[in-house]
């Protein structure tokens, strides 16, 4: 198996630490019991052996019996070693192994030094050996052995050190078990956006992820599913944005073609039909030559290389130059064009050009969509912000479709191009170019009565007419 999952990385990291804690635990839980065992059976020999030592000194036989009735009790054997280093049997049966007895204790005895030991049989059983002399003047003196064996306490200590090993694995198999199930909690998702964003690389960007937590993992699931999200939009609308290019680009085209073959055939009948056709040729161009302009400010702007030259601008200063060049149009639709300009009005940042070709879209529209009426450009000093609208008194947007009129392209009625010109790109460029400067659009329209575009640009409180700050 290679280790190349993160869950498998984590599980073994996880199996080696809880391998680690399980062992020095059991050995701790091991010694600790060991050492205590040891301890009480120590002091416990020790006791007796003291006792006993005290009830042979006498050396009758009512302490020999005594010795013998309590050894019995006790469970542990008596010997008597005599000064001259023989060993007898005190109390229970005479046992012939005496491979517990070591010189070098029995020396100590003599010697009037008490000796404790562990020993062993042939058949690995274990004893505590505590050796006490007897209080006498001799130099080389009597003494006692307590033999006590360690039978129980090994069994003890094997029963414990079973439960020990027991719990011990049944605590590594949970872990494992709860390490397994983690790591296929962690790595399932991860794998999941494995092969999402493969399928993603591969153009497919209507997958999704399911998420069902709201952790770091859940984060990036949804993340990456926004990163899909926006893809199939801009995907989407790239798919529409170049129908909409070819099917605008064909339009006025087919018309050129048209017409200019009509009049290279020869397919007129007077000047003044030779006349018309040359004007719908010249106005096809015009319109031509607008879309390509828009689009191609549409495109830099989305690409991000559009940038804006702020500076202090006077709005007023933008209005009048924009009206200046709308001004024939409206005049030869016999609109008026008026201005409310009188507010003092404090400067805004922003770029001259793409504030007045706002502005010349915006009025554009109001002419071409206006058949009677007036044109009205007011600019006054509310609190959300400078207010900059053009109202107009034409045809009006029903309301439904107002929502769309800022999307590339989009046209009320689709006749409404044929009819008034236009390229369907006006009103995004304007939202864009707005919004780069940190503003708003807001429309209110009624149909038959008119439309009123409204900018919002917000505007610095502290600072003079002339857009140098007090
Ligand atoms: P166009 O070049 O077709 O005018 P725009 O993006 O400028 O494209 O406008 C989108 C659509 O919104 C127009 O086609 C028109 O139907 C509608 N519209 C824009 N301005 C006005 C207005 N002042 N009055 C009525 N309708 C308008």
């Amino acid at each position: 198996m290679t280790m190349n999952r993160i869950g498998l990385k984590l599980g073994a990291v996880f199996i080696a630490l809880i391998i680690v804690i399980l062992l020095s635990l059991g050995i701790a839980v091991d010694r600790l019991f060991t050492n205590f065992y040891n301890e009480q059976m120590r002091s416990d020999t020790r006791e007796i052996a003291a006792h006993f030592a005290a009830m042979a000194e006498s050396n009758d036989t009512f302490s020999q019996s005594m010795i013998r009735a309590f050894a019995e009790f006790s469970e542990v054997r008596v010997f008597w070693l005599s000064a001259d280093g023989k060993v007898q049997t005190l109390s229970g049966k005479s046992h012939p192994d005496r491979s517990w007895i070591k010189a070098d204790a029995t020396r100590r005895l003599l010697s009037g030094h008490p000796a404790e030991y562990q020993a062993s049989d042939a058949q690995g059983h274990h004893f505590y050996v505590v050796g006490q002399p007897l209080k006498t003047s001799q130099r080389t003196r009597p003494a006692i052995y307590i033999v006590s064996s360690m039978k129980k306490i090994d069994a003890s200590l094997q029963r414990l050190r079973n439960l020990l090993i027991l719990s011990g694995l049944g605590a590594f198999l949970l872990a494992l078990g709860m390490i397994l199930i983690m790591s296929k909690l962690l790595s399932r998702p991860l794998l999941d956006m494995q092969k999402m964003t493969e399928k993603m690389a591969q153009g497919d960007w209507d997958v999704r992820l399911r998420i069902g937590s709201n952790d770091e993992i859940g984060r990036l699931g949804h993340s990456i599913n926004g990163l899909a999200a926006s893809l199939q939009r801009y995907r989407d609308t790239r798919r529409a944005f170049f129908s909409n290019i070819s099917h605008e680009l064909r339009t006025p085209i087919t018309y050129l073609q048209g017409y200019a073959k009509v009049l290279s055939d020869g397919f007129v009948d007077s000047d003044k039909e030779k006349k018309q056709y040359l004007s719908i040729i010249y106005q096809e161009s015009v319109r031509l030559e607008h879309l390509i302009r828009d689009l191609f400010d549409l495109a830099k702007m989305e690409e991000g290389q559009t940038t804006l030259v702020r500076e202090w601008l006077d709005l007023k200063e933008v209005i009048q130059t924009a009206i200046q060049k709308v001004k024939l149009k409206a005049e030869k639709k016999r609109l008026s064009l008026q201005t409310n300009l009188h507010d003092p009005i404090p400067f805004i940042r922003g770029d001259r050009k793409r504030m007045e070709q706002v502005l010349l879209n915006l009025l554009d529209n109001a002419i071409r969509y206006t058949e009677k009426g007036n044109i009205l450009v007011q600019l006054t000093r509310k609190k959300e912000g400078i207010v900059l609208s053009v109202s107009d008194t034409g045809i009006g947007i029903p309301k439904d479709e107002v929502p769309y009129i800022f999307d590339r392209f989009y046209r009320v009625e689709k006749s409404r191009a044929r009819e008034y010109g236009g390229t369907g790109l006006g009103l995004s460029i304007v939202k864009k170019y707005v919004e780069r400067q940190g503003g708003k659009v807001q429309v209110d329209s009624e149909p038959g009565r008119g439309t009123t575009f409204r900018l919002i640009f917000p505007y610095e409180e502290k600072q003079g007419q002339d857009g140098t700050k007090s």
